[in-house]
């Protein structure tokens, strides 16, 4: 029967091994690699295809893979095969996204099916949807007449014949509860039916008026666009000062990825944003250019919702979505474009599990899916920038601000001159500026990237530091909520009366400050201003931050004292000072990037100044005014910093101009940290640029009861770190209860 299958559909992808047809089986799990099984006639298991299989005595989800690039040379043989159970009736997984998956495995050295599991996060979207259940009206009839109160009359008024409708919509269109449908059903007023299957997520409008883009947008905007609807792969990095009217132009690409276009449907467009749960302000942005909501995707989006969109981005329903790194994975049948924006935050890099920077791994998505990636930031990272120099990357650039704005002026408020009353922290200088400015009726922030109120708790008597016992870190004090917190692990304790080491009483005392304590420093300053601290835990959740900014917007606040959240594309008019309270905070420790860092948060912070008619102010405290980061910050002249960083980091071949992996060998048992850590140094990789340097203690030397030690691999561009990782890693045994996690292109150093 072989020759008569020849020309069937899925022969030219699976193999026949005498009479029986096997196919390789990729499951959600971290095995090394796909697993045979076999095709019971007459399935068609073509590659894509979600497939139940069994395994061990379980039944497992699993997607067909590609048939190897080589044969095996040990396969299973054939009588010991499995057959696949049953096909799921879900839309296959497309090619590009397989591909994905696989390059992403290479890249990170994670297990395939590690890798697969974020592109099936959602199970239950395998299943088909089960249809809902709504309201009709029941034809007229029966001898006894129900009562009609007013309040069903308004139901009945809501409804059309013959058509099914959604209970909660319906109960809310005529302003009664979801009991009085119930109780109209009993008297057979209505009766249940299914719902019609439609899709929960508009199309947003691509012909729906947007902005008209002026000048220098105008010529940007046209560019972009022509660049998605080429249809192909291109990498864009679109910047221009806060304010310039990047998100507008990036929502006309968008407009133009969704427009049919030589007899080809729209395509699906991906919009990354690094914190999407505070960006309510940015899908009223949405809304406004499409009038309809994108469809979400972030960890605080609800399990139905998750299953829906799942499955409607798997159909092709939902034309845009925007959402956190995991997005990348969703299953995209078109994509056609794909924009990072805040393109340079380290929020984009996910450090646990399969370890990826989303920046990098969407040019790599859009790359296998013919799509165009836009990069935008208002301060581009050395990357990036690096990728448009060497000609990898298109540039386009905004050079002002919309509506003739201005940028803020920025000055540095030396702290070795004017210091802050003692056991103060803000300045005489900003006091005055704060001061100033909410007296003639405009807003102020206050900014400082700490939680809590102090982030050292010290005994006076005898210099104790309250320390986590879990992590190489101080307990930060959260006065509010009286507890000492460490904010790696999340271990907590209420503050203790009496020193634990000397046994003083009323000893301990606060060290630096936090938000709280510039509140509470704010609050004896400023009486009577309406104030407002937005930070991650006193904002918890999208709609707390959303009910924040409005409050902003409608000048039911003076002075706003935030931590880096109040960074993150906020378009408050009002605002027109913003004072830094310490300038230094991201410059200590021995971070490649801190420098980098700093100036790209501090710019996004003072880019909050200022954003309409009145001119904004910001004022950093500093105790180096004369640090190049300060500099910068003044002069507004963050290309010529970034070209200094280049000449610092060009000539040791430090990213971006070599490669850098990690390796965190941890565990429980410090021991057994640094034998393995040694093991690994005695092992190290050598030759022509290629470097190892550690074991030494990862700077957070414990972490969650953990022993960590780091070893840093550093070679030359033009040598790729993971055959040489690989081939360490395969040298070097290690025990059961040590973990060495694998980090290319480490971002953060902790
Ligand atoms: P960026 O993303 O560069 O910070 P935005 O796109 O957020 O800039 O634009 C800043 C503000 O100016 C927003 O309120 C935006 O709606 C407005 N804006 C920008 N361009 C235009 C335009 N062409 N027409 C009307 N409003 C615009
Ligand atoms: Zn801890």
């Amino acid at each position: 029967m072989l020759p008569l299958m020849g020309k069937h559909r899925g022969m030219e992808d699976t193999a026949t091994v005498s009479g029986r047809t096997r196919v390789r089986v990729l499951l959600p799990l971290p095995l090394a690699g796909a697993y045979d099984y076999a095709v019971p006639a007459p399935m068609a298991a073509r590659p894509g295809a979600f497939v139940s299989v069994p395994l061990n005595q379980r039944e497992v989800i699993g997607v067909v893979w590609d048939p190897p690039a080589e044969p095996d040379p040990n396969p299973v043989p054939d009588r010991r095969l499995r057959p696949i159970s049953h096909l799921l009736p879900a839309p296959p997984m497309a090619e590009s996204l397989r591909r994905f998956v696989d390059w992403v495995s290479a890249y990170t050295l994670s297990p395939p099916g590690a890798v697969l599991r974020m592109a099936m996060s959602v199970p239950a979207a395998l299943e088909p949807p089960t249809p809902q259940a709504g309201w009709v009206l029941a034809p007229p009839g029966g001898n006894s007449r129900p009562r009609i109160t007013p309040e069903r009359q308004r139901v009945l008024d809501a409804m059309q014949p013959g058509e099914v409708h959604a209970g909660a919509p319906l109960a809310e269109r005529a302003g009664v509860s979801l009991g009085v449908l119930r109780g109209m059903a009993e008297n057979g007023l209505i009766r249940p039916a299914l719902l019609p299957h439609r899709s929960r997520f508009a199309r947003p409008d691509p012909a729906h008026p947007g902005p008209a883009l002026g000048g220098t947008q105008a010529e940007v905007g046209a560019a972009l666009r022509a660049k998605v609807a080429a249809r192909a792969f291109g990498v864009t990095l679109l910047t221009g000062v806060t304010g310039s009217g990047k998100t507008e132009v990036y929502l006309d690409a968008v407009a133009e990825c969704l427009r049919p276009r030589d007899g080809k449907p729209g395509r699906q467009a991906l919009v990354l944003l690094p914190e999407i749960a505070l960006s309510a302000q940015w899908l009223d942005r949405f809304r406004a250019r499409f009038g309809v909501a994108p469809a979400l995707w972030h960890s605080e989006v609800t399990s139905r919702t998750r299953r829906d969109t799942w499955r409607a981005v798997a159909e092709g329903e939902a034309p845009v979505v925007v959402g956190a790194r995991s997005a990348l994975f969703l299953p995209f049948p078109d994509l056609g474009l794909v924009v990072v924006d805040e393109e340079h935050e380290t929020a984009f890099k996910q450090e646990d599990g399969v370890v990826y920077h989303a920046r990098d791994m969407a040019v790599v998505r859009a790359r296998l899916s013919g799509a165009a990636c836009v990069l935008v930031s208002a301060t581009p990272s050395l990357e990036s920038l690096t990728n448009v120099e060497t000609g990898r990357y298109d540039a386009l650039h905004l050079p002002e601000r919309h509506g003739g704005a201005t940028l803020p002026a920025v000055e540095v408020i030396d702290l070795r001159r004017t210091p802050p009353e003692r056991g103060r922290f803000l300045s005489p200088p900003l006091v005055d500026a704060v001061t100033a400015t909410i007296g003639r009726g405009e807003q102020a922030m206050l900014f400082l990237n700490r939680r809590g109120y102090a982030p050292l708790t010290l005994c006076r008597h005898c210099g104790h530091r309250m320390r986590c016992p879990n992590c190489t870190a101080w307990l930060v004090e959260h006065r509010a909520k009286r507890l000492l917190q460490c904010h790696h692990c999340g271990h907590a304790e209420p503050p203790p009366a009496e020193c634990p080491e000397c046994g003083t009483e009323h000893s301990l005392t606060a060290v630096g400050p936090g938000v709280e304590r510039v509140l509470e420093e704010a609050t004896a300053l400023w009486p009577e201003a309406r104030r407002l601290v937005m930070a991650s835990d006193t904002l918890p959740g999208p709609a707390a931050a959303a009910e924040a900014a409005r409050a902003i917007q409608d000048r039911e606040v003076d002075l706003i004292i935030g931590t880096q959240i109040v960074a993150k594309g906020w378009h408050f008019p009002h605002l027109t000072l913003v004072g830094v309270v310490d300038a230094d905070l991201g410059l200590a420790g021995g971070d490649l990037r801190a420098a980098e860092r700093t100036v790209q948060l501090l710019h996004q912070v003072a880019g909050r100044a200022g954003r309409a008619e009145a001119p904004g102010r910001v004022l950093l405290q500093s105790f180096s005014p004369e640090h190049p980061v300060m500099r910068a910050l003044v002069s507004g002249d963050l290309e010529a910093f970034m070209q200094e960083e280049a000449a610092m980091r060009r000539p040791g071949h430090w990213p971006p101009f070599g490669r850098l992996a990690a390796l965190i060998v941890s565990s429980e048992e410090e021991r057994e940290a640094d034998r393995t850590a040694r093991d690994l140094g005695l092992a190290a990789p050598g030759g022509e640029g290629v470097q190892v340097l550690g074991p030494a203690p990862a700077p957070l030397a414990l972490l969650r009861g953990r022993h960590r030690r780091r070893l840093l691999l550093k070679t030359r561009r033009d040598i790729a770190v993971q055959p040489i990782l690989r081939d360490w890693l395969a040298r070097v045994p290690v025990p059961n209860h040590v973990r060495v996690q694998v980090d290319v292109d480490p971002v953060g150093f902790l």
